[in-house]
């Protein structure tokens, strides 16, 4: 709750980067400090808010970012703040249409904006409604389609299901200085399963330090906001970041895989859960991949397991009627839709039988048919019987029930991680003495 003569102010901020710079975090964390700097407190931490990863034109993650505040100055003024900082720091490209939304107070509709754009391919005219009724104001997006990001990050507060992520720069063009990558190791045998998807072992592949040309020198995940503000100032210090700034954030939480969708109802570009039978064998395909169909009572869809994912090898086991959840993401092909698994949960994968042979009752030896005529006749002792038929054996599934996750290196951000599952998060109001390092200096 905002004090007596304070408000409370959302800013929601998206597309201020390219694939060639910059980074929609480190612009808010800018604009988090300017605000702080004229009398603004945090409401809650700076939130990043990914949204729907299976959207065709985003750049990396499809990140947007939210701050929370309470001031002193009311909505226009802030929003004077936001737009000089966006003109200062965003990158001027092409792809990129830097885009921020203001609300003061209730965030109401802007909900439902947040929780569609996880899921759902929203057009920018979709999040007009919501926008006039929190009487948002909305800067830039000349290009249109920032504003469902900035607005869905908006909406997202307050987050109830989140993790956290201690984010640490460098200025923007400058070197990433290459001890982070050593100390992000050292740093993960230390604290997991506090700090967690910051190593593909399987891979020897660093996670935790993006190599593209944006600022961020580290991003270090956890459960545990307590942990990560007091690891910040030293790893910032011993790693060379000039800027350490923790965000709530929906990652690893799975929020865009949180509800089964009947097949029919698919759409392109959906992030979707089925659940239903498995309809006919696995397809092997070139590459390595699979291919399943799985139905339910409303249509079948071809469930896609990439050799990337690691998931193909559990898919090859799978055979019809075994029952199956698969989560992922829509993509229309010329064929019709397929879901890109993210995920398989094996719910009943019951035995298999087979027809075969006899065995001789007298050496054990497996028997001929003795054809139309029937009955079958011993190759080895030559004992008949026109009376025997196939048996029914059971053959052996290797295919256990329960949940099998892509490889860490296939991870979209919203992927719960295996190592972090089961971690519940801590809930930490008061906020720890520091979200942002340096602190700002008025
Ligand atoms: P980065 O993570 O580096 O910030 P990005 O992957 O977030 O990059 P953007 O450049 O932000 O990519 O592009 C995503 C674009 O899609 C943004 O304009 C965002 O507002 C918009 N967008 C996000 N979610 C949806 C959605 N569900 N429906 C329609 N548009 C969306």
């Amino acid at each position: 709750m905002a004090e007596p003569g304070e408000k409370l102010v959302h800013v929601g901020i998206d597309d201020t980067d390219s694939p060639l710079g910059m980074c929609t975090t480190y612009v808010s964390s800018i604009l988090m400090l300017e605000l702080m700097k004229r009398g603004c407190s945090l409401a809650d931490f700076p939130y990043l808010v990914r949204l729907n990863p299976n959207i065709p034109f985003k750049t990396r993650g499809n990140g947007a970012v939210s701050l929370h505040l309470r001031c002193e100055m009311g909505a226009e003024e802030v929003a004077g703040v936001v737009e000089r900082v966006l003109e200062a720091y965003s990158e001027r490209h092409a792809k990129t249409d830097p885009t921020a939304v203001v609300v003061q107070g209730d965030v109401g509709e802007l909900r439902s904006v947040y929780r569609r754009a996880l899921v759902e391919l929203l057009a920018p005219s979709q999040v007009e409604k919501a926008l006039r009724g929190a009487r948002a104001m909305v800067l830039g997006g000349r290009k249109g389609r920032g504003v469902v990001g900035a607005a869905a990050s908006i909406g997202a507060y307050e987050l109830d299901v989140f993790t956290y992520e201690l984010l640490l720069y460098v200025p923007p063009g400058s070197a990433k200085p290459p001890q982070a990558e050593e100390g992000v190791v050292e740093l993960d045998r230390l604290l997991r399963p506090l700090t967690f998807a910051n190593v593909d072992y399987g891979a020897s592949r660093v996670l935790a330090t993006p190599r593209g040309p944006d600022p961020v020198l580290a991003g270090i995940r956890s459960a545990n906001p307590l942990v990560l503000s007091s690891i910040a100032r030293r790893l910032a210090e011993s790693w060379g970041a000039s800027l350490a700034v923790i965000f709530k954030t929906n990652q690893a939480t799975g929020a865009h895989l949180s509800k089964v969708k009947p097949v029919g109802e698919l759409r392109p570009y959906d992030s979707a859960v089925v659940r239903g039978l498995v309809v006919a064998p696995p397809a092997e395909l070139r590459g390595g991949h699979v291919a399943l169909k799985v139905g339910d009572s409303t249509g079948t869809v071809t469930c896609m397991f990439y050799r990337e994912t690691g998931l193909q090898r559990v898919a090859k086991l799978l055979r019809e009627g075994d029952r199956v959840e698969v989560g992922g993401g829509v993509v229309p092909r010329s064929r019709g839709l397929t879901l890109n698994a993210e995920y398989v949960r094996v719910l009943d994968a019951p035995p298999l039988s087979k027809l075969e042979n006899p065995r001789c009752p007298l050496c054990g030896k497996r028997m001929k048919s003795l054809g139309k005529r029937g009955g079958f006749k011993c190759p080895a002792c030559g004992y008949r019987d026109p009376a025997l038929g196939k048996v029914e054996v059971r053959v052996p599934r290797f295919l256990e029930p329960g949940l099998y996750l892509q490889r860490p290196l296939a991870y979209r951000h919203l992927s719960p991680p295996a190592e972090a599952m089961g971690v519940e998060p801590v809930r930490a109001p008061p906020l720890p003495s520091l979200v942002v390092w340096p602190p700002p200096r008025s």
